[in-house]
């Protein structure tokens, strides 16, 4: 059983790192918030998973954002992981729940020949873009093709989630395993066949769970996090966007005696007043009454 709300990152002597996030309340979180239905929760919760998994680099704080252009009714899916323990995200267009989530339903609503664009970024790193065209899959499979093709390096990626009946997320979870350049490609290509699943929730004596292979002696634990939905919006950022607008636009939202701002990730109000914003603006040498 993944443990609940935590990243962690494994490499074996025989050259593979593994690293497996479960972040069931960030997914919950997410669904709550964003008011989702049962199939675009579990595509939300997956893919804030694998903006997880994929920041592998924790050493560094690598930060890992997914703007994900489904090609679906969806729309595009953005989701953020940043300081090796937060998560957030948002769909554009959450389905309206009339159809309950299937497996199906996600490989047909998650990617419709759509293309994935990835930002990483790390202290060591200054952030770099990279785009690949989506292919015909579940979540898991899109990631697998994306780290395949962007990293040239041998990489498997599984993401589950589980719902309730009444179709609210019960758990999230997920892991790449990715060989390292003198890793045991034979023994890699036997436990992430493409075929395998590993067990990540039902793992009672199972000979396939993911933990009992984790827990052998030759896995090594190089770090562990815990994981969490929080936001990076605040007063100070939506400050700074407005301060870059064109005159004429910052002008247009003088109209009224305030503005409302809702963020798309978490959801938060900011109620800016007309006089705030005449400060803002004049601030940054905008002369505006
Ligand atoms: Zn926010």
């Amino acid at each position: 059983m993944s443990v609940m709300n935590q990243i962690d990152h494994y490499l074996s002597t025989d050259g593979i790192r593994i690293t497996v996030a479960d972040i069931t309340d960030a997914a919950r979180e997410a669904q709550e918030i964003h008011h989702l239905s049962s199939l675009s929760a579990v595509i939300l919760g997956k893919v804030l998973n694998a903006s997880a998994i994929l920041a592998m680099d924790f050493k560094n704080h690598e930060g890992v954002s997914l703007k994900w252009v489904t090609n679906s009714p969806l729309g595009t899916i953005h989701a953020d992981a940043y300081e090796g323990r937060y998560v957030r995200g948002f769909i554009e267009h959450p389905d309206d729940g009339s159809v309950f989530y299937t497996p199906d339903k996600e490989a047909e609503w998650v990617s419709r020949r759509g293309k994935l664009f990835v930002t990483r970024y790390s202290l060591l790193k200054m952030p770099y873009v990279s785009a690949v065209d989506l292919p015909d899959g579940d979540t898991a499979a899109c990631v697998s093709d994306y780290i395949n093709s962007s990293d040239q390096t041998l990489s498997h990626v599984e993401i589950e989630a589980l719902l309730d009946e009444k179709g609210k997320i019960i758990r999230v979870a997920g892991f790449i395993a990715q060989l390292m350049p003198e890793g045991d490609k034979k023994l890699f290509g036997e436990l992430f066949a493409r075929d395998r699943k590993w067990n990540l929730f039902d793992e009672s004596g199972k000979e396939d769970a993911l933990s009992t292979l984790l827990h052998k002696e030759n896995y090594v634990l190089l770090g562990t996090a815990p994981v969490s939905f929080r936001c990076t919006c605040g007063e100070d950022r939506i400050k700074h966007s407005l301060q870059g607008l064109p005159l004429a636009e910052q002008q247009g939202l003088l109209d009224d005696d305030h503005i409302e701002i809702a963020c798309h990730y978490c959801g938060k109000k900011y109620e800016i007043s007309r006089e705030t914003l005449i400060k803002w603006f004049n601030e940054k040498g905008g002369n505006v009454q």
